[in-house]
């Protein structure tokens, strides 16, 4: 028997109302709609017995690009999520005791005569010893130097546009954010506890989940959304979970708010430590803190301290501890369960890159949305795809560890000795020996990171793109020159970040 054409999904069942959950709901709530008559119901179930993680508070631009296909507006997002704005991150003591370096968003500057202007800083740098940082043809890094922040002007290319930026955010008042989105356009939330799952038994499918009251919740769809514990997708589809702790053997963080300090910096700060890293992710209300390291090297009594000593203003509450094992669910999509947000994997926090594949998620399934037929290759190519972002997402994070002269403490001594995958290596000994970087998922960093990184955590390549040795030099000093200036006195014209706030996006006192 031939299978029926039209067999669109009826109900989306939505496990977890952390960021995932909500960040899964809003758009499809918003796409379907406007679907009409195959228009499914959405029911999102969260426990408040169990409650979110609550953390994750930094994030990459692509975020705007989901805000904006919501509709939000942008100084209302930031005003109600006590947000603030990113232009990247400061790096400390990476690489080694002492190294500041800058990852910003954004790139170093058009393509000159087709070649990235990357290759043309290597080639002048070589006759040229007191060449500036290439940082300084960074807008985002000369505005962050500044504390300098106004968004990007439209029109045509000019230092005023050359920049991307991201937000920094309260994570709680992003998730009711994106609620108040969801429910308004019919999204259902349950409140309750889910105890138990129930299974087709002709093929193994999620037929409901029942809650601990009695309540019974089926759905042609289920989107696990439960955070580390992943009820369905690791637990009732046994989805094997892919460790990746010996690449990144961070496992544990002590979280705490304390009081802002000014100036309020337009970027996240990650200082390396002994056993691990302190994030600092300033937001109107008061300044994030975590202390992410590795429980072999620390005790959680000492990280604590760690933590705490590390704070620029005074602590809020106690810290708070979290435990948990890097790497990723082998199959993020099995039969009727799409696992999104920490239930699909997690990477630890130190390039905000799992809000990202939070997003990415979300919209590799609209794309690839099912009907109640399942057919196995929408899985097979969503789970293709979050595969390769994981990996050349992990790649990247684990660089920042690898590439290090520091021998100070255990971890530091593990990690440059650690074997590191063959896609890494190649990253990293194509750039050494030829200036030039690997772009295997271009849905992951693009090539103006990975030099931020290589270079700041202090690798130098031997040798440049041949192709850019036909530029007159000349012309190329001057350019360079032109440009450093232009972005030099753009960011300086520009309001202080504070100033920016307080003038367009003030929140309400928290
Ligand atoms: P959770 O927030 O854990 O939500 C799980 C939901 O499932 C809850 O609503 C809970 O009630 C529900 N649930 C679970 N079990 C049941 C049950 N039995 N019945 C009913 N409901 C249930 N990401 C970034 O992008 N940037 C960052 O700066 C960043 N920093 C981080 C720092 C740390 C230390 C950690 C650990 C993570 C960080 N993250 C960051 C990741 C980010 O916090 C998560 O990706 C994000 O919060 C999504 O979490 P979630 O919604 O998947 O899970």
């Amino acid at each position: 028997m031939s299978d029926p054409l039209d067999l669109p999904i009826r109900k989306i069942v939505i496990v977890g109302g952390g960021t995932a959950g909500w960040m899964a709901a809003a758009p499809l709530a918003q796409r379907f709609a406007q679907a009409g008559r195959a228009r499914p119901e959405i029911m999102l179930v969260e426990s408040p017995d169990i409650g979110t993680i609550g953390v994750g508070e930094a994030t990459l631009p692509p975020i705007r690009a989901y805000n904006t296909t919501l509709g939000l507006d942008g100084a209302d997002f930031v005003k109600k999520t006590q947000g603030s704005f990113k232009l990247g991150i400061e790096f400390r003591d990476w690489g080694q005791v002492g190294n500041r370096f800058f990852h910003g968003f954004g790139d170093f500057g058009p393509a000159i005569e087709g070649r990235s202007p990357w290759q043309h800083w290597l080639r002048l740098q070589r006759t040229l010893p007191d060449l500036p940082s290439y940082e300084d043809w960074s807008m985002a890094t000369a505005m962050a130097r500044r504390n300098r922040f106004t968004p990007p002007e439209g029109g045509a290319p000019s230092a005023a546009n050359a920049f991307s930026f991201a937000y920094h955010f309260d994570a709680g008042l992003y998730a009711a954010y994106l609620r108040e989105y969801a429910m308004a356009r019919g999204v259902q939330r349950v409140e309750g506890l889910i105890v138990d799952v129930e299974l087709r038994p002709q093929d193994g499918f999620v037929a409901a989940v029942k809650l601990a009251d009695g309540r019974r919740i089926d759905g042609d769809l289920f989107i696990d959304c439960s955070g580390f514990r992943a009820l369905l997708i690791g637990g009732a589809m046994q989805s094997p979970y892919e460790d990746w702790s010996a690449l990144l053997p961070c496992n544990s963080a002590q979280a705490v708010p304390s009081e802002r300090v000014a100036p309020l910096t337009p970027y996240t700060t990650s200082t390396a430590k002994a056993a691990g890293w302190q994030w600092r992710i300033p937001l109107q209300h008061r300044t994030g803190n975590g202390h992410v390291y590795c429980s072999h090297f620390i005790s959680d009594d000492e990280a604590a301290s760690t933590l705490l000593a590390g704070l620029d203003g005074k602590a809020l509450d106690t810290p708070r501890q979290l435990h948990f094992t890097t790497g990723r669910r082998k199959q993020s999509w099995v039969k009727n369960v799409v696992g999104i947000g920490l239930a699909s994997g997690f990477l630890e926090p130190l390039e905000s890159t799992s809000i990202q594949l939070i997003m990415d998620g979300v919209g590799r399934l609209i794309q690839f949305f099912p009907d109640r037929r399942f057919k196995p290759h929408l899985a097979a190519e969503f789970n293709r795809l979050m595969a390769q972002q994981y990996e050349s997402t992990r790649d990247f994070i684990v660089l920042h560890y690898k590439v290090t002269e520091r021998r100070d403490s255990e971890l530091w001594r593990y990690c440059a000795a650690m074997p590191i995958p063959d896609t890494l290596a190649h990253q990293i000994e194509l750039f050494r020996s030829t200036g030039r970087v690997a772009i295997l998922d271009r849905d992951s960093f693009a090539e103006p990171s990975w030099v931020s990184l290589l270079m700041g955590l202090g690798l130098r390549p031997e040798a440049y793109d041949p192709f850019v040795d036909h530029v007159d030099e000349a012309a190329l000093v001057q350019h360079f020159a032109r440009v450093r200036q232009a972005i030099a006195q753009t960011a300086a014209a520009m309001p202080s970040h504070d100033d920016y706030i307080a003038r367009h996006v003030k929140a309400p006192q928290a």
